[in-house]
């Protein structure tokens, strides 16, 4: 697979490169340099999960990766169901929670981690990331035990929920946890100040681990395919699939899909109060405000990093961004639909029933919806009893944890105290 800087197209990189590499010269975005529709989609959407994303990755990484290490690394990665729930005659929900940490970012996360581990000579590897809960889960999960893999994930201290912090601060081993005195971007400005240290970098051997690694896109793909695949045929060519969206990830790795030759008749982003882009679609002006934080907060992005990966993607296909649905929902409208939607049968939580209540809008009548769930709703416990009254019980993931003692570092918001932690 050949991919290039969509800031600085001279820059081409092999998929291994992208994946150790992350991001391009200028924080460019590396991009597939050519993404050929696959040969019989049928036949592929008639095969099970494993079976059917290793043709895909396949496909798509070519021959860096043999046909054995990628059965070998995606049955590891995906070991867990995507299961579509049926809602209504015309309404599913693909349910993307059922891996270890009960969000979809462990299909990517997972995945990477065994991309990092195949691409490995042999030399230690530190990696560091800041988290606002989901994704210091999902990775510290997903690395947990690889051997040459160090893992250092950055929380503020006292602003992830309990069970968020019990679910990847009680690991040990590879891990290590450190809760800042501090906000988010105090954390994300720091693991920044880490990559900008070029020393640092070299001695630890300093990756990251976000969104933006082409690994965790291409990963994604492959439960876009397994939502077709278990709808009836006859309202396969009419599938239209609402993404709860933040940073764009999960909408990206959908057009990839599509461009695959995945029938969808389109797509629409759902957002919450953080609207940059549903307003760009309707104005044409790319205006970022200030993050507001919502009920669904892992959507609190008003400066969505893979944005222009879609743009990109629809450039190189001729497609016309007109084609894209979008809408956003405020707290108080996704406390509504959470209720009307529960009443129908369908217990969610805030960022998959944004995209529900958005489908329902926009969906015609000879139309099939889709909208993906991207968390458990006992994630978001306390916010889901609220709106619902009622007790949900914890999942084994969580409950297995609940009780475990935190094996965190504290730490001020100081760079100097983390690069002395981080060469000690
Ligand atoms: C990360 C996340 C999102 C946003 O996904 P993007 O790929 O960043 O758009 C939505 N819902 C949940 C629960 C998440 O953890």
């Amino acid at each position: 697979m050949k991919l290039y800087n969509i800031k600085d197209h001279s820059e081409q990189v092999s998929f291994a490169q992208a994946v150790k590499q992350g991001l391009g010269r200028g924080q460019g975005l590396f991009f597939p340099e050519q993404i050929a529709p696959l040969a019989d989609v049928d036949a592929l959407l008639d095969k099970p999960l494993v079976a059917r994303s290793v043709a895909i990755l396949k496909h798509l990484i070519g021959d860096e990766l043999s046909q054995e290490q990628l059965q070998q690394m995606v049955g590891t990665a995906f070991s867990f169901p995507a299961p579509l729930a049926k809602v209504a005659d015309n309404c599913y929900a693909l349910e993307l929670f059922h891996g270890p940490t009960l969000a979809f970012k462990d299909f990517g996360g997972r995945f990477m981690a065994q991309c990092l581990t195949a691409f490995s000579t042999g030399e230690k590897i530190t990696i560091l990331t800041a988290t606002s809960g989901d994704t210091g889960a999902a990775v510290a999960h997903a690395f947990y035990g690889l051997p040459n893999i160090e893992v250092v994930i950055l929380y503020p201290e006292g602003k992830i929920s309990p069970l968020q912090e019990k679910l990847f601060c009680t690991l040990g081993g590879n891990i290590r946890t450190i809760a800042i005195k501090g906000t988010f971007d105090d954390c994300q400005a720091m693991v920044k100040n880490a990559f900008d240290d070029e020393e640092l970098k070299k001695a630890i051997g300093l990756n990251s681990a976000n969104s933006i690694n082409i690994s965790r896109l291409v990963a994604q793909v492959c439960y876009y395919f397994e939502a077709i695949a278990q709808l009836p045929k006859a309202q396969r060519e009419q599938a239209v699939i609402a993404v709860p969206s933040g940073n764009f990830g999960n909408l990206t790795a959908g057009l990839i899909a599509k461009a695959l030759g995945l029938p969808v008749k389109r797509f629409i982003v759902a957002t919450n109060a953080n609207d940059t882009v549903p307003r760009y679609l309707a104005e044409g002006t790319w205006d970022p405000k200030e993050t507001v934080p919502t009920l669904s907060n892992a959507m609190d992005v008003s400066r969505p990093n893979n944005w222009p990966r879609v743009e990109e993607l629809f450039k190189v296909k001729g497609w016309d961004l007109k084609e894209l649905g979008y809408a956003a929902r405020t707290d108080e409208e996704t406390r509504a639909s959470l209720k009307k939607l529960n009443a129908e049968g369908y217990l969610c939580e805030p960022h998959g029933v944004i995209a529900w209540d958005v489908l329902q809008s926009q969906l015609a009548a000879d139309e099939t919806g889709i909208f993906l769930c991207t968390a458990h709703p006992a994630k978001f416990k306390e916010s889901v009893e609220d709106i619902l009254q009622i007790e949900l019980p914890l999942p084994k993931a969580l409950a297995d944890r609940a009780d475990l003692p935190l094996l965190s570092t504290f730490m001020p918001a100081d760079f100097a105290k983390l690069r002395e932690y981080l060469m000690a």
